[in-house]
């Protein structure tokens, strides 16, 4: 009888252990569902806002060649230089939606970590050298670009095409957002764990309220667009796209009317001297 009575109190004990085990289980994984759930929801919103903003950048160029080619068309078969002038509008557009295309499928197919067969070793101040002698050899900036890099090699393991387009996007900034006049400046450094490259110029700066936004696909700060001929916002985004893909950072420090300097970081392959 006392046997029957332990056996029935250790039973429900058991039981009831179970069932609070269960409902705590319950509770992670319910948790962790409203988790993924407002992950897939954010995930959604930001793609259908890319869509949109996709759309949107293609609808004026498009309505813009339509325009030309219509106008072109009614000219009098007499006049010879309009319907040329069109065409010089509608191959400029062309070429823009074709770069903003080109830009899309980017960050499109490098999503993620980059393909590893690409990934070598490489050192990359001759990628930095010659970046910026092509920048210096282009047809005459009112802008001085320097390059300064250390005497020893600075290996880091990745996909040097996708590196040099970070550099180029950083480079095609500084001197989009640099008034005539200014510098612009490429160093590279190491830290014991990475190798560290540096953009820095003494441009019109980025607004303090604009810092945080600059990375977002389409993202353009208004006040450097009414400046400037700005391109489509997707610059920063595939440098910081192609940055993570290498396991690297990459960050922005900003003074209105004094500059900018961008800081990437990429793990060194080897140590350096
Ligand atoms: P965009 O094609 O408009 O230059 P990016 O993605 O390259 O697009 O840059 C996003 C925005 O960040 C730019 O519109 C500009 O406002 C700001 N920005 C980027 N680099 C600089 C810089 N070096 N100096 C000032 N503003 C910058």
């Amino acid at each position: 009888m006392i046997l029957s009575v332990l056996i029935g109190v250790t039973g429900g004990g058991f039981a009831i252990h179970l069932f609070l085990q269960l409902n705590r289980e319950l509770a992670t994984r319910e948790t962790r569902l409203q988790t993924t759930n407002t992950e897939l929801e954010q995930a959604c919103d930001r793609l259908e806002r890319f869509t949109a903003n996709a759309s949107h950048e293609l609808r004026a160029p498009i309505a813009a060649v339509l325009s030309n080619a219509q106008v072109g068309l009614m000219t009098p078969k007499e006049d010879m230089d309009q319907p040329r002038q069109r065409l010089e509008k509608i191959v400029g557009l062309a070429k823009s939606m074709s770069a903003l295309v080109n830009d899309l499928l980017f960050l499109a197919r490098h999503k993620g970590i980059t393909d590893k067969r690409l990934l070598r070793p490489f050192d990359l101040r001759p990628v930095l050298a010659s970046l910026t002698e092509d920048w210096q050899a282009q047809p005459p900036t009112p802008l001085e670009l320097t390059c300064d890099l250390p005497d020893y090699p600075v290996i880091v393991r990745g996909d040097a095409d996708l590196i040099q387009q970070v550099i180029t996007n950083l480079l095609s900034n500084a001197y989009r957002y640099t008034p005539a006049g200014g510098h612009v400046g490429v160093c590279l450094t190491c830290t014991e764990a990475d190798a560290v490259i540096e953009v820095a110029d003494t441009g019109i700066g980025i607004a303090p309220e604009a810092l945080p936004y600059i990375f977002e696909r389409f993202y353009r700060d208004d006040r450097a667009r009414s400046k400037t001929a700005g391109g489509f916002g997707l610059g920063l985004a595939i440098a910081q796209q192609i940055v993570q893909a290498h396991q690297g950072t990459i960050y922005v420090s900003s003074q209105v009317d004094k500059g900018s300097t961008f800081r990437v970081t990429f793990p060194r392959a080897s140590v350096c001297n």
